[in-house]
């Protein structure tokens, strides 16, 4: 067997984060016609990097499979389209954009981020790899191009259109393969003045919170603020600050700037060429400015949590195996006392835990959505069908498995009709929950 190189630094991966068996593709939703043909199930096996602790998945699925004809519509989530229009606020405010500025999205999604800017008169780029999505948002009157990021789109893009006083990434970093060329894209994209920002699940509280659900073929790495440092630094990119967000179970939001330094210069004390790129200390003195105390707060708490160490990182598999046999007991033990239990929510994510318990319609009879794409289909692997969310009102279930906890708040709201008939709500992660 041939063994993975490491991404980022290309090290022999030998060392395993938490091994999940094989699952699908977690968006390759099913429709009926389907049903009785083979589906193709991919290794599920996270990996850590014994040398730059990059925690990642290794590419058993190449990127264009996955996000060139993608189901997820950043708009079907109403706290997901307001936390994009405070992002907006703020930025437009700190960096004083306005209409001779341009603000580029990387994995712009259906314009759900950009249309805020449009709104200002503030010019737009939208790159966005999956033409169905990429089409949504140009009927929406959002400049995107259809493209996957790299060194070489990067620098097309920005001599089209000019570099970006501000670069936004939101859910995008942990889901690129090629982390150097996308990392290169970004830094060709930005002004030297400019701002990248990236949005990725903080690896601290996937494992604090246990959130296993969230690997998945689509999240190629799980990132810290230490590894985000070193993947941004192979492109000369220097983290200035960083803002811990609640999104997605627990987010960084990363700002980086251009060092000093121009882009592809060796930096001082290293060879160039990226297995030299570990080494590089983006805090150091070629900088010229400071990075804010937020950056070495957020270091020093994942320092204490051993994020730094690759032995702070065993123990995740454990937790990981007694969340599936509480799942599975509780799913067990209602179906002996003949309660009835529904999903609800098709995220992602629910078929990362759904497979890897092995739950299939005879524990969770279907679950609901509010994508329209998703209803009337059938889940990867499992084959759990997906429904209308009226189907709640009119079967009236005993208990709904919320597969979306990460939404908990919003969802909790929307779901308080189940009490009327004495249903209740059903968390599987951190710990089972039934409220
Ligand atoms: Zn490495």
């Amino acid at each position: 067997m041939t063994i993975a190189e490491c991404r980022l630094c290309g090290t022999g991966l030998t060392e395993t984060f938490v091994d999940l068996g094989m699952s699908p593709l977690c968006e390759s939703y099913l429709p009926a016609e389907r049903l009785d043909s083979a589906e193709t199930f991919y290794p599920l096996h996270v990996r850590i990097c014994s040398r730059c602790l990059l925690v990642q998945l290794p590419a058993y699925v190449p990127g264009e499979d996955i996000f060139s004809d993608y189901a997820y519509f950043s708009s079907y989530s109403d706290s997901w389209v307001a936390h994009a229009k405070r992002y907006a606020d703020t930025m437009t405010e700190s960096l004083g954009l306005g209409p001779g500025s341009l603000v580029t999205e990387v994995a712009s999604n259906d314009g759900y981020l950009l249309q805020h800017f449009v709104a200002r008169g503030i010019p737009v780029l939208g790159v966005e790899p999956a033409a169905n999505i990429a089409e949504v948002a140009r009927a929406k009157g959002i400049r995107t191009e259809t493209e996957f990021l790299g060194a070489e789109t990067g620098a097309t893009l920005a001599a089209r259109y000019g570099r970006a006083d501000l670069v936004a990434g939101n859910n995008v970093y942990a889901h690129v393969p090629d982390l150097i060329g996308f990392t290169a894209g970004l830094a060709a994209l930005v002004k030297p003045t400019g701002l990248v920002t990236l949005e990725f699940p903080h690896l601290l509280r996937l494992i604090e919170r246990r959130q296993y659900d969230t690997i998945y073929h689509e999240h190629y790495q799980y990132l810290s603020l230490l590894t985000a440092q070193r993947a941004l630094a192979t492109a000369g990119l220097a983290v200035a600050d960083v803002e811990e967000l609640s999104s997605h179970g627990g987010s960084l939001r990363v700002h980086a700037r251009p060092a000093t330094l121009p882009v592809g210069a060796p930096v001082a004390g290293t060879e160039p060429g990226r297995s030299e790129t570990v080494g590089v200390d983006p805090t150091g003195p070629s900088l010229g400015w400071e990075p804010s105390s937020n950056v070495k707060s957020v270091l020093e708490a994942e320092a204490e949590a051993g994020l730094h160490t690759l032995d702070g990182h065993r123990g995740f598999s454990e937790a990981v195996f007694t969340i599936k046999r509480n799942l599975l007991d509780f799913l067990l033990t209602a179906r002996a006392e003949g309660k009835r239990v529904v999903g609800y929510g098709a995220p992602g994510k629910g078929n990362t835990l759904l497979n890897h318990c092995g739950i299939r319609s005879d524990l969770l009879a279907y679950t609901v959505d509010r994508s329209p794409y998703k209803q009337g289909k059938f889940l990867p692997g499992t084959h759990i069908p997906i429904h209308q969310p009226e189907r709640l009102a009119q079967d009236r279930p005993d208990y709904v498995l919320v597969l979306p906890w990460n939404l908990r708040t919003e969802i909790s709201a929307q779901l308080a009709y189940v009490r009327e008939w004495g249903g209740r709500l059903v968390y599987p992660i951190p710990e089972l929950e039934v409220v």
